[in-house]
């Protein structure tokens, strides 16, 4: 049987497992738990044009207009036409996708989608209904969570396995493989403000751009306009679903932040991340004023919940403090139709991948329907493959373990979230790089380092692909580059 080793355990992962469990022998390795990932973050739902005034060429339309046209076409095309396919199944195997009192599906309406065609699955916790039922449906593969990937192993041109430890700070080994599949997910701990699981730190794109695999669209990181901030940290995401029902961006002075903005509070998400964070820069505080929703905590169940975990006197007040953040990677590990990287018989799916689906900026819900199409596209190129014999696993030579040259976590988080951000300016690319080159973070030995400063050695590297690139590319829409400081692409609101 052909041994494919999967990396990461989020759900493009698993459901790539599924897919190939009855004709290979499939290992997922994780570098956290099984409901470590940020496929069990999402909220808001999978997109699918299923419902029957719907069409796959009019998702395929607002995905390319989300996407600002960067997309590559026949991606998109696959995405909308594969997805549905891929959720009927699901559908017919039991996955419980919330219904209508009648019994037919809800789907829901995010912004840039014309049509509502979100589904969602207990309330706004999709992701986590999802992936746990992706998961229950694993029967022969092997899990081996608290396990991180290295490096990639290489021969005659091919891939031919992966280094791996536990964590932290394991003894480094080789695992052997007829085809490895990248699922880790993106980089979104890069930011000192993230929406991202902990456990989602760019160590898949970092070990492809370190084995020469190609990579895209690096400088393309979405940000989300509302996380919840407390003490200047970041504890979860505020679905924009809250402006839906009438939510308003306001300051300290209970000022309309979007009031002179066409869309207002619902201009898309670039748009609003870049006014929040414009107006942060002069000072001010920012929030979501509640007042205007009714029924808020039967409404957004799972917000209210980590209000109230958090202790947000939001009842009292009708005010959710917020702040801008890192969301989602649009760039990655090139791949084509059906995940092949540029390296033989390395695959890369999911968040990770840059195939095109996504373009400049990602429509909303269309990452786990992603997740899906990517995997199968994948797993059905696997089963193809023929096989070769892998070499037995060895242990590597044992090696001192170091904190290599490195920047604190915390200094390259803040710097990243000032000059990698929302809007950036080429002077500050420049000054991020030239700050970057005094650490010792591409030609290292990944196993010779912690886990903790490998961590920093991935989002190092992945920082210094974003900078290069945004220096490189106009900017499309997700970041807003500035000729220069003083520029600003800021309405004054009304006072
Ligand atoms: C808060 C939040 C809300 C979201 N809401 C939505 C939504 O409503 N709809 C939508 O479509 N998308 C949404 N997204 C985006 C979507 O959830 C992700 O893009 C998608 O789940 C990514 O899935 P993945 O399997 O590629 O990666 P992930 O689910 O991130 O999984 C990556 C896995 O790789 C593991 N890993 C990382 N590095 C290593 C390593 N070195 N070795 C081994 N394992 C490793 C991680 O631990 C994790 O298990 C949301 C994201 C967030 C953060």
């Amino acid at each position: 049987m052909k041994k494919v080793l999967i990396i990461g355990g989020g759900l493009a992962g698993c459901y790539a497992a599924v897919r190939l469990q009855a004709t290979c022998d499939v290992t997922i390795v994780t570098k956290g738990g099984r409901e470590e990932s940020n496929s069990m973050l999402a909220q808001g739902g999978i997109a699918a044009a299923l419902d029957p005034g719907d069409s796959p060429a009019a998702h395929e339309a607002d995905t390319l207009k989300a996407g600002v046209y960067h997309n590559r076409k026949k991606a998109v095309a696959q995405l909308v036409t594969v997805g549905p396919q891929l959720v009927r199944e699901l559908l017919q195997a039991g996955m419980p996708f919330d219904r209508q009192p009648d019994g037919t599906l809800s789907f829901g309406l995010e912004g840039a989608h014309r049509h509502r065609r979100i589904l969602h699955a207990d309330g706004d916790r999709t992701g986590a209904a999802l992936t746990r039922f992706v998961q229950g449906r694993l029967q022969t593969v092997t899990w081996v969570t608290h396990t991180e990937a290295l490096a990639l192993v290489q021969a005659d041109g091919e891939c031919r396995g992966v280094v791996v430890r536990q964590v932290p700070d394991g003894q480094p080994q080789v695992l052997a493989a007829d085809a490895v599949v990248l699922a880790t997910g993106g980089l979104g701990n890069l930011y000192d403000f993230t929406t991202n699981d902990h456990t989602v730190t760019g160590d898949g794109i970092a070990l492809a751009a370190r084995a020469g695999v190609a990579l895209q669209d690096m400088a393309f990181v979405q940000f989300h306009p509302t996380l919840l901030a407390l003490h200047g940290r970041c504890y979860g995401l505020i679905t924009e679903a809250i402006r839906g029902a009438g939510a308003v961006l306001v300051d300290e002075c209970h000022t309309p932040i979007m009031a002179n903005v066409p869309q207002k509070d619902l201009a898309p998400r670039d748009v609003v991340a870049r006014h929040l964070t414009a107006w942060q820069a002069q000072g001010h505080q920012l929030f979501l004023d509640i007042s205007a929703v009714a029924n808020f905590p039967e409404h957004f169940p799972g917000v209210t919940a980590n209000l109230d975990r958090h202790h947000v006197p939001f009842r009292r007040d009708h005010l959710i403090p917020i702040q801008p953040g890192a969301h989602f990677m649009m760039g990655g590990v090139q791949a084509d139709l059906a995940g092949q990287t540029s390296l033989p018989r390395l695959f890369a799916i999911g968040e990770v991948a840059c195939n095109g689906v996504h373009g400049a900026n990602r429509l909303a819900s269309n990452s786990l329907l992603d997740c899906l199409v990517s995997a199968a596209k994948a797993a059905d190129a696997i089963a193809k493959l023929p096989a070769r014999t892998p070499e037995p696993g060895q242990t590597l030579p044992q090696v001192t373990l170091g904190p290599g040259h490195l920047p604190a976590l915390a200094t390259l988080q803040q710097r990243a979230w000032r000059e990698l951000g929302v809007e950036r300016t080429p002077v500050q690319l420049q000054d991020f790089l030239q700050w970057l080159g005094q650490f010792d973070y591409r030609e290292i030995n990944p196993a010779a380092l912690t886990t903790a400063a490998l961590t920093v050695a991935n989002l190092c590297l992945c920082s210094e692909l974003i900078a290069t690139q945004a220096l490189a590319q106009p900017s499309l829409g997700a970041h807003y580059l500035k000729e220069d400081a003083d520029e600003s692409s800021f309405i004054t609101p009304k006072a």
